[in-house]
């Protein structure tokens, strides 16, 4: 699911996000006025903080230069952001200016552009297809939002694998690392970033093992990797929400994949419940993981260092992120039996309640109408059955 950076741009208004309010003691200076067009800081940055968190943010049309402005703004450790319309297949070459700008900000920022920003590709990049011409164009539009990371001196950069469109999935999984081999030829340092699917269809992603199959095609490991998205983890079964099921994810991940490939996550509570299928992202707290699962992920050793980003429901406001990543990092430390945490978990629980039950509901409808389907086939074969015999 996309975070609605880019469509927020333009209707950016005052906060009204009381999702995610802060436990933490920051001035929210941004509350009564619009958010300035500069880079002043509204919520200060953590600084010397081990769990790198942020979020994907918009240009406001303005240049990517304007996405560490706004990271800036929400006291943004990593960022990610789109290096060109998501929806476009083709766009106009950055121009030098930007380019300059844009490392000139990373740098006067201290952000790391081989560490902490994590750019998303385009929605319409499906190096699977089958179709050799729908194929070319894909690949063609991935290398050139590859150049432009490059350009713009990125070293991370996060992309959905696709889908097999109802094809062979062999083919497919085999296809999309012949395109990844194909783009690294062709590029000079940036690493490729896999992300976990959903499970929804024909995405290919879904398993860990889906993308232990692809990785283990693609000729130089070390420009490959894995994003882990909360969200869809948990929508396609795998169950993160205590010490215990979060652990023993991450061992399963080790086995197949290997944490060495684990290069960042994406941050989202879930609005459908496990095994769903469904992503559908939720702010912090409010959905089917809760925050229970964030503070057990914000105790996480080997997540460390990794940018961390937000892609949950900006309320109409980047502001809402800024709440949620110091709530994120407000627990860093914690215990699960910490008075605060257990206040502020029931609070944000309390708030996504009516959605999670109108999600519950859909699913268990959902398994009703596909068991009677299984049942009504079982009575049509043994019908038959008894008719031919
Ligand atoms: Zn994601």
């Amino acid at each position: 699911m996309p975070p609605r950076a880019a469509a927020s741009a333009a209707k950016r208004t005052r906060t009204s996000a009381s999702t995610a309010k802060t436990p933490a003691k920051t001035k929210d200076a941004g509350a009564k006025d619009e958010p300035p067009e500069t880079a002043a800081p509204m919520f200060a940055r953590t600084p010397q903080i081990k769990m790198l968190v942020g979020a994907h943010v918009p240009s406001d049309g303005k240049g990517v230069s304007n996405c560490i402005a706004n990271t800036v703004s929400i006291g943004g450790n990593a960022f990610a952001l789109f290096v060109k319309s998501q929806r476009r297949w083709v766009a106009p070459p950055l121009k030098t200016e930007e380019i300059t700008k844009f490392k000139d900000m990373a740098a006067e920022h201290k952000y790391d552009l081989h560490k902490h920003c994590l750019p998303h590709g385009s929605y319409l990049i499906n190096l699977a297809n089958a179709d050799d011409e729908k194929h070319e164009k894909a690949l063609a539009s991935f290398l050139d939002e590859l150049k432009r990371c490059e350009q713009l001196g990125i070293g991370l950069y996060n992309f959905h694998p696709g889908s097999t469109l109802g094809l062979d999935k062999k083919a497919a999984l085999e296809r999309l690392a012949g395109s990844i081999n194909s783009a690294i030829s062709q590029t000079k340092f940036i690493k490729i970033i896999l992300e976990n699917m959903a499970g929804h269809g024909n995405l290919i992603g879904s398993t860990w093992e889906d993308l232990r199959d692809v990785i283990a095609m693609v000729d130089n490991k070390d420009r490959v990797g894995v994003c882990v998205d909360t969200c869809h983890t948990f929508a396609a079964g795998y169950d993160i929400r205590t010490e215990e099921t979060f652990a023993k994810v991450w061992d399963d991940f080790d086995r197949i994949i290997g944490l060495k490939y684990l290069s960042s996550m994406h941050l989202n509570d879930s609005k459908a419940p496990l095994g769903s299928n469904r992503d559908l992202h939720q702010n912090i707290g409010l959905g089917f993981l809760g925050l229970e699962s964030f503070r057990v992920l914000m105790n996480t050793k080997h997540l460390e260092g990794l940018p961390l980003i937000l892609e949950t429901p900006d309320k109409d406001d980047i502001m809402t992120w800024a709440k949620e990543i110091k709530l994120l990092e407000w627990l860093v430390g914690k215990k699960a039996d910490d008075p605060e945490v257990v206040k502020k978990t029931a609070e944000l629980s309390a708030l996504g309640a009516k959605e999670r039950a109108s999600e519950q509901d859909k699913m268990d409808k959902k398994a009703v109408k596909a068991d009677k389907k299984k049942q009504s086939t079982l009575v049509g074969k043994k019908r038959k059955a008894e008719s031919d015999e």
